[in-house]
């Protein structure tokens, strides 16, 4: 097993400069998760890491060996796709075993990594089944075995969940955790999804535009965002970004706070904001409530209380300054360094 260290990775494709320089240290043995919206980069340092794009410039490291240039087949480093691009017409035990094939393992050892596979993802029962035979995770899954075969030593995918159904969704996320748990093996993931990336990660690496806004574990990302990008990205529902006059009193072009900071109060003072509710959502174990506030702008609060208000109604809200996150022009966090 080995990480990878990556300096100084540049990327255009004619004039369009993808990536200006990408910076990045997957430690050993991580899940390290590459999110941001679409087309910021995502798929294209991905595709470098395995060997299927060639950056214009930088060095690529797996533990000390240099691999910039290698071989995808040569780097011991296997991708799983979105589209799992199984051969329709082969067993998954064929599938599973092909790229073994090709690369002349003898039969006795490949029937052993097989079975060993199938049994990490449960596919045992499945191996004379034909994918159309299979449903949509089940596929998933045999596409992540083909990788596993390889015994490589970084892993990577690239929104390998994205065609899955929502439900599913959440059911591979949890197994690919429990894959990492049990091979302990270096993970590159990429996402455009916050919520796989909060669950799956012991790093994040959120992009924007070819270039890395922070790097750090999931709740560190939550709780101290370094630029409003990311306060911004990571959290659901959205975190509520004002620029009106309780930023202005705090010395802060921006000021943000999570929807659980924002505290529904039955006394009002000069403290609390007055909200106009616009809608109510009972999600069951906790209420969302969309409002609109003067001189502040719409804000969504979250309450584990079940909730009810009408629309126009108005609440009392207390603003947990102490929580707030603030950036100034430049969209760089700043430390406030006594709340108003
Ligand atoms: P992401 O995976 O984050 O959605 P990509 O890495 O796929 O983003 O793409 C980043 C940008 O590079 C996009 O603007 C995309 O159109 C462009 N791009 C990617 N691959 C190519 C290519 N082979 N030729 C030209 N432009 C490309
Ligand atoms: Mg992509």
């Amino acid at each position: 097993m080995a990480g990878l260290s990556i300096h100084g990775f540049k990327k255009s494709f004619g004039s369009l400069t993808v990536l200006p320089s990408i910076d990045l240290e997957v430690p050993d043995g991580s899940f390290t998760v590459l999110v941001g919206p679409s087309g910021c980069g995502k798929s294209t340092l991905l595709r470098m890491i395995a060997g299927l794009e060639e950056p214009d410039e930088g060095m690529m490291f797996l533990g000390d060996k240099e691999i910039t240039l290698a071989e995808p087949s040569d780097r011991g480093i296997a991708m799983v796709f979105q589209s799992y691009a199984l051969y329709p017409h082969m067993t998954v035990y064929k599938n599973i075993e092909f790229g073994l094939k090709l690369a002349r393992m003898p039969a006795s050892e490949r029937a052993e990594r097989i079975g060993r596979a199938a049994k990490i993802l449960h596919l045992e029962q499945l191996l004379d089944r034909k994918p159309a035979a299979l449903s949509g995770g089940q596929r998933q899954r045999v596409a992540i075995g083909r990788a596993i075969v390889r015994d490589p030593e970084v892993f990577l995918f690239d929104e390998p969940l994205s065609n899955l159904d929502a439900a599913l969704r959440a059911d591979m996320r949890v197994e690919l955790a429990e894959l990492h748990n049990r091979l302990g093996t270096t993970m590159v993931y990429v996402t455009h999804d916050q919520i796989e990336a909060m669950t799956l990660a012991d790093q994040i690496v959120v992009m924007n535009k070819g270039q890395i806004e922070q790097i750090g574990k999931p709740m560190e990302l939550y709780d101290t965002p370094q630029t409003k990008f990311v306060a911004e990205f990571i959290g659901t529902p959205k975190i509520n970004m004002t620029d009106g006059v309780l930023a202005k009193s705090v010395g802060a072009a921006w000021l943000g706070l999570r929807p659980e900071d924002l505290l529904i109060t039955d006394t009002p003072s000069d403290k609390t904001l007055e909200a106009s509710v616009r809608l109510v959502e009972q999600l069951g174990s906790e209420t969302v409530v969309h409002t609109e506030i003067a001189n502040f702008g719409s804000a969504t609060i979250t309450s584990s209380d079940r909730f009810q208000a009408g629309i126009g109604d108005t609440l009392h809200l207390m603003p947990v300054l102490d929580k707030a996150h603030c950036f100034g022009a430049d969209g760089n966090r700043i430390e406030i360094s006594q709340a108003p």
